[in-house]
């Protein structure tokens, strides 16, 4: 697409599989986008469903399902980001196909969950490279998934991928969600976007019970991330992008969390007790906040305090 066609189709609707399609006329603009939650542009994404969003030149947003991913276009080719899973990946290709006629050549994930790296296979048989950090392997040589393409490239540390005219920096921030997380940050707009999965879904509670979270690294993830130079969150789940004070919201969420089940544990009230009586009125607008949920989220908080993980 050139450029001139892209600023006027800055919002490509799939509407693949779930029969999600949404018209670009009642597509939201980035500008509401950025807006942040309680945020009408937000709830056409409340719902699973499949879409494409140009985020800039040559940088898109892909949503299968739940899941989102990024991709980035350059001359020589593609660099793909998360697969999903089978189903999602197959809708992936499909959503890059429909932008450029390239092959994908790189596939980076962000960190070794299932519910994101699953069904690469597709791009494989294209012969796209597969990268991840070195402690993804780890993992997917102990809990070993027959739908996870292992990694061709590995690295410690941060990696940049080039391709092209572009790059993207992946950074490693250390264990946090699973222990192989990275942002990736595009060479666009002069590294305005940051593509953040499963660290925070924007205008949402943390998922029930924190699976895989470790919250003292969390917060301390999400400090060095609010310390970046960028504006513009790409998440991992629900809208294709956001401002980054869903950084800061996140951060405040939990160490309100953590605040009032410290202030039990330091008054004596028994670990059993804490997670019915922490109450975060502050939060109450977050998608996903229910009673049972923050329950989930405080034992999981008490746990902490109990065993130091
Ligand atoms: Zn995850």
């Amino acid at each position: 697409m050139n450029r001139a066609a892209s600023v006027v189709a800055n919002l490509i609707w799939a509407g693949l599989i779930w029969g999600a399609s949404a018209l670009a006329a009642d597509a939201p603009s980035r500008d509401d986008l950025m807006k942040p939650y309680p945020n009408p542009a937000w709830d056409k994404f409340a719902v699973a469903g499949n879409d494409t969003m140009e985020i800039a030149p040559d940088l898109y947003s892909f949503r299968g399902g739940g899941t989102r991913s990024i991709f980035i276009v350059t001359k020589d080719g593609v660099i793909a980001t998360d697969p999903g899973d089978p189903q999602m990946a197959k809708a992936y290709r499909e959503a890059i196909r429909k932008v450029t006629p390239k092959p994908v050549k790189y596939v980076v994930y962000s960190h070794e969950h299932w519910d994101h790296v699953r069904g690469g296979q597709v791009f494989k048989d294209e012969g796209a490279k597969f990268i991840s950090h070195a402690n993804c392997v780890t993992h997917f040589k102990e809990i070993p998934d027959p739908d996870v393409v292992m990694p061709d490239i590995t690295f410690k540390g941060n990696y940049t991928v080039k391709l092209g005219q572009h790059k993207l920096e992946l950074i490693y921030l250390g264990r946090n969600h699973g222990d192989c997380m990275v942002v990736m940050r595009p060479d666009i707009e002069n590294g305005k976007y940051l593509f953040i999965v499963d660290l925070l879904t924007p205008g949402g509670a943390p998922m029930d019970f924190m699976p895989d979270y470790f919250p003292v690294q969390w917060i301390k993830s999400l400090k060095q991330i609010e310390a970046m130079d960028f504006t513009v969150v790409l998440p991992g789940h629900g809208v294709p992008l956001a401002s980054k004070s869903a950084v800061t919201e996140r951060r405040e969420y939990l160490e309100a969390l953590i605040a009032a089940v410290k202030a039990d544990i330091d008054a004596g009230i028994p670990r059993s007790q804490i997670p019915e009586r922490v109450k975060l009125p502050k939060f109450a607008y977050l998608r996903g906040n229910t009673e049972q949920n923050l329950r989930d989220n405080a034992r999981r908080i008490t746990a902490f305090y109990g065993i130091g993980w």
